[in-house]
């Protein structure tokens, strides 16, 4: 499978703290790779440095072969590649859905103020948003919000988008609108790298799951071996606290 995304030897220290300890992990395209694991392992701390507003201590980030780390690599041509879906959706307060998903296509990838709405108009439909493109995220659901914050990252046309935790400052009744929005993206061929706290959710549509705990992939495997066979304790002990 293509790789578009390998990760090698990374590290990642606060201080003296060692929050992510030689981390490996390839993503192919259209791979869908869900991130368990407890409060603390260093889930987020891995999606922030994929993404770089972390800077990795050491090791690699491999993108369509290159080093992205190595020194005078354009660092804002390759995140530029990446989406991003935040917990607390980060969308901007003082712009409508329509506008939240313009503004990053016409400022950072220059598109015309026509195209760009095309572009957003089309994911803003396929999340099922249309009807709300001139509300403010005060005036939406938490699970509106993430959808918008969704369309806004497609119309980046990003090769890979990465979700922290996207349903857990939701409302329980709001869970499911978003799981189904991703469901339908996984299906579609998006390369999407998880974090998340469904596990039905996790396994159902993920290619690879990988389990994290103190810093370390403590195992990966397919759906079926983490959930139904895990090889490690630590997994087993894990699992048998969340499901
Ligand atoms: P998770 O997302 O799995 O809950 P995090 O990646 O948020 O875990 O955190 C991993 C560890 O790194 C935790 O011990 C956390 O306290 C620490 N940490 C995260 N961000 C920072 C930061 N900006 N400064 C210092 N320590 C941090
Ligand atoms: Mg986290």
């Amino acid at each position: 499978m293509e790789k578009v995304i390998e990760i090698r030897h990374l590290n990642k220290f606060f201080g003296a703290n060692e929050v992510l300890k030689d981390i490996n992990l390839s993503v192919g395209k259209g791979e869908v790779v869900s991130i368990i694991g407890s409060s603390g392992s260093g889930k987020s701390t891995l999606l922030r440095c994929i993404n770089l507003l972390e800077k990795p201590s050491g090791g690699e980030i491999v993108y369509n072969g290159q080093n992205i780390l190595a020194e005078k690599h354009n660092v804002s041509l390759y995140r530029r590649h990446l989406g991003m879906v935040f917990q607390q959706f980060n969308l901007f307060n003082n712009h409508n859905a329509l506008s939240n998903c313009v503004v990053g296509q016409v400022e950072v990838l220059k598109r015309s103020k026509d195209e760009a709405t095309e572009t957003a108009m089309k994911y803003l439909r396929n999340v099922g948003m249309e009807q709300y493109i001139h509300a403010k995220p005060k005036q939406l659901s938490g699970g509106q919000k993430q959808r918008v914050a969704i369309a806004r990252a497609l119309s980046m046309d990003p090769d890979v988008l990465l979700f922290d935790e996207p349903t857990s400052a939701l409302d329980p009744e709001m869970v499911g609108e978003v799981l189904k929005v991703m469901k339908d993206l996984a299906g579609s061929g998006l390369t999407m790298i998880i974090v998340t706290h469904e596990m039905e959710f996790a396994r159902e549509v993920s290619d690879r799951v990988v389990f994290m705990d103190q810093g370390v992939i403590a195992e990966e495997g397919t759906p079926e071996q983490i959930f139904n066979n895990p090889k490690q304790e630590r997994t087993r002990e894990f699992l048998k606290r969340t499901l």
